[in-house]
C-alpha cells in the first residue's frame, strides 16, 4: 500500500474515507446528488486533513480510492485520484472550513433547495416548527460553551445567493453572507442546490437533513397558501376556504 493510500483505507466505518462514500450514497438515494452533483467534504479530527470528493464521480459508486486528502495547514494534496480532478467547490468547502470553523460541508442539488430558491427572494424563512429546533442559533452557552438550538418559536433564516455559471465563483457571495448572516449554517443557491456545514460530519449531516425537511415543508404549506413563516394560528386566515 503506498503511503496516499494509508489516508484512505481503513477498517473504521467512521473513517472520513468511508464515512463520505457511506453518506453520498445515502445522499445520492435522497436525489440529493443524482447525476455527479452535489459532494461532501469532512475535516479528519484525528489529523485534521480535509477529506474532499471528487469531481464528476457518480456519488452511490464512490470508493475511498476516488478520494482527494487535503493537509489542512498547508493546503496541499496528500493524495490526488488519478481518474479525477478537485471538486469545483473545493474553494468554498475551505471557506466553510476557515471563516465557520467548520468540520464537514455537505453540497446538495436538493429540489427542496431549488424550489424554495424560486419562491423565496434572497432569504428562506420558515417559523413556528418544531423542526427548526434542530439548527443552532449561531449563540453559545456562556457557561457551557455548547450551542444553542433555535427553539420552536424562532424564525429560521437561511441566505439565498445567485448562482453562477462556475461553482467557484459562488466565493464572494459565500463570504458575504458570512457577513450578513454570521449565524447562519447553511446557504441556499438560486437555481442549484444548498451549502450545510457543522463542527462535525454528524451535526452536519443533521442540520442538512432538517433544513430539508423544513425546505419540503415550506413548500407543502406554500401551495396550500400558508406563509411559511407565518404565526402560530395565523395559518387559520390562509385556509378559511377550507373551513367552517
Ligand atoms: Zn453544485
Amino acid at each position: 500500500m503506498s503511503s496516499s493510500d494509508v489516508l484512505i483505507h481503513s477498517d473504521d466505518p467512521r473513517h472520513p474515507a468511508n464515512l463520505i462514500c457511506t453518506l453520498c450514497k445515502q445522499f445520492f438515494y435522497n436525489d440529493w446528488c443524482t447525476g455527479t452533483g452535489g459532494g461532501i467534504s469532512m475535516r479528519d479530527p484525528k489529523t485534521n486533513y480535509y477529506y474532499l470528493a471528487p469531481s464528476g464521480v457518480q456519488k452511490e459508486q464512490m470508493t475511498p480510492e476516488d478520494l482527494f486528502v487535503m493537509d489542512s495547514q498547508t493546503l496541499e494534496y496528500l493524495r490526488s485520484p488519478k481518474l479525477y480532478k478537485p471538486s469545483a467547490c473545493t474553494p468554498l468547502f475551505l471557506a466553510c472550513y476557515q471563516k465557520k470553523n467548520a468540520g464537514a460541508i455537505i453540497h446538495t442539488h436538493s429540489q427542496n433547495a431549488v424550489m424554495c430558491s424560486l419562491i423565496f427572494d434572497d432569504e428562506f424563512r420558515i417559523a413556528n416548527i418544531e423542526q427548526i429546533k434542530a439548527i443552532p442559533s449561531g449563540k453559545f452557552d456562556p457557561v457551557t460553551k455548547k450551542s444553542i438550538a433555535l427553539s420552536f418559536f424562532d424564525t429560521l433564516k437561511i441566505p439565498i445567493i445567485e448562482n453562477m455559471a462556475h461553482e467557484d465563483e459562488l466565493i464572494d457571495d459565500l463570504h458575504k453572507t458570512f457577513t450578513n448572516y454570521p449565524d447562519t449554517c447553511a446557504v441556499i443557491v438560486r437555481r442549484h442546490g444548498i451549502f450545510v456545514w457543522g463542527p462535525t460530519i454528524d451535526k452536519a449531516k443533521i442540520f442538512n437533513e432538517a433544513i430539508d425537511y423544513l425546505m419540503e415543508l415550506a413548500l407543502k404549506m406554500y401551495k396550500l397558501g400558508i406563509p411559511p413563516d407565518c404565526g402560530i394560528g395565523e395559518e387559520k386566515e390562509h385556509l378559511k376556504l377550507y373551513r367552517k
